[in-house]
């Protein structure tokens, strides 16, 4: 089942994450392109979600749909993107709790209401599902010679007290009092920023809005995290340096391993069964298969929705 591995055309925040927590875990996930036969429903149903969200936003801003039709497309949109999977019983993400959680959201915050209103470009229509790719200055791909391209995906571009924001919204299980903490310094966040200011949106930070999805009750919080200048810069370089070393490491085909605290992040690691047997490439074929990666992969209706000025945009 291995296809051959290659430097992947585009790097995005999860790839460099894996990376930084652990080259062999980049090397498995991003190299080799390879996922658990297993779907992870949280997941599928943060997928699911922000599906719903975004169809729910582009119908009532940008469509102009009273709330409660808006509402239902974006419902219809969730239940669709949730496809067949069969959530766990013991995980409180089924789709019907996953519209729940959709109509919670949009009463926790009212669109007519809501302090934080879409950005609308030059064109008028509202910043909703935001697409982006952008050379990493610096960062040449090792076989075709091209410029690496930086990508993501995120929420909306809000207006917020009268400054721009990036906006990302995540599901949890809980909404503890150190939840806000975890997005001080995150690189996926900075690099939205980065992105945004690359098209000359003059974005001042991220907003974050979690809601934590319990059997009983929704709980909802928002954070809001500067991104001065410097941050911004320093994160470059950091990416940069962070990519050359995935590159050197590429070419000389050696992935350390971080064999410690990364191993358990989020449960475990999806790699665990590789790492803990001496002999890892007899378990490939049970347990994994070939992922289909592509951090800019949209249908096309999100493809008609995406801003990308043609000028600036870097298709790999
Ligand atoms: S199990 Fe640990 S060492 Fe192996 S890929 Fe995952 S993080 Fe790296």
């Amino acid at each position: 089942m291995l296809i051959q591995p290659a430097f992947p055309k585009i790097i995005d925040a999860t790839s460099r994450r894996d990376y930084v927590s652990c080259p062999q875990k980049f090397f498995r996930s991003t190299i080799q392109k390879l996922a658990l036969k297993e779907l992870s429903t949280h997941l599928v149903a943060g997928g699911a979600y922000a599906r719903g969200l975004e169809v729910t936003r582009k119908a009532y801003y940008g469509k102009g749909l009273p709330a409660d039709d808006a509402l239902n497309k974006g419902i219809e949109a969730l239940w669709i993107a949730y496809g067949n999977h069969e959530c766990p019983e013991k995980i409180n993400k089924n789709p019907l709790r996953m519209v729940q959680a959709l109509v919670d959201y949009f009463e926790e915050y009212p669109m007519k209401t809501d302090p934080m209103q879409p950005y609308r470009g030059a064109d008028g229509e509202p910043a909703i599902e935001w697409t982006f790719a952008l050379p990493i200055p610096g960062c040449i791909h090792p076989d075709t010679g091209l410029p690496i391209p930086y990508a993501g995906r995120f929420d909306m571009i809000g207006e917020f007290c009268a400054n721009l924001y990036v906006v990302d919204e995540k599901t949890t299980t809980s909404l503890g009092p150190s939840w806000p903490n975890q997005w001080k310094l995150r690189s996926q966040l900075t690099g939205y920023c980065w992105a945004a200011q690359q098209y000359g949106i003059p974005v001042a930070g991220a907003i974050i809005r979690g809601i934590s999805i319990l059997k009983t009750k929704f709980g909802h919080a928002q954070v809001l995290c500067q991104r001065p200048e410097w941050m911004i810069s320093r994160w470059l370089l950091q990416l940069q340096t962070d990519v050359k070393n995935m590159i050197q490491d590429y070419k000389q085909d050696k992935w350390s391993f971080n064999l410690d605290e990364a191993c358990n992040q989020y449960g475990e690691c999806p790699f665990m069964t590789l790492c803990e047997s001496g002999n890892p490439d007899k378990w490939i074929d049970q347990y994994y298969r070939v992922r289909d990666w592509d951090p800019l992969k949209k249908n096309p209706e999100e493809d008609e929705q995406a801003i990308l000025p043609p000028e600036r945009a870097f298709h790999a």
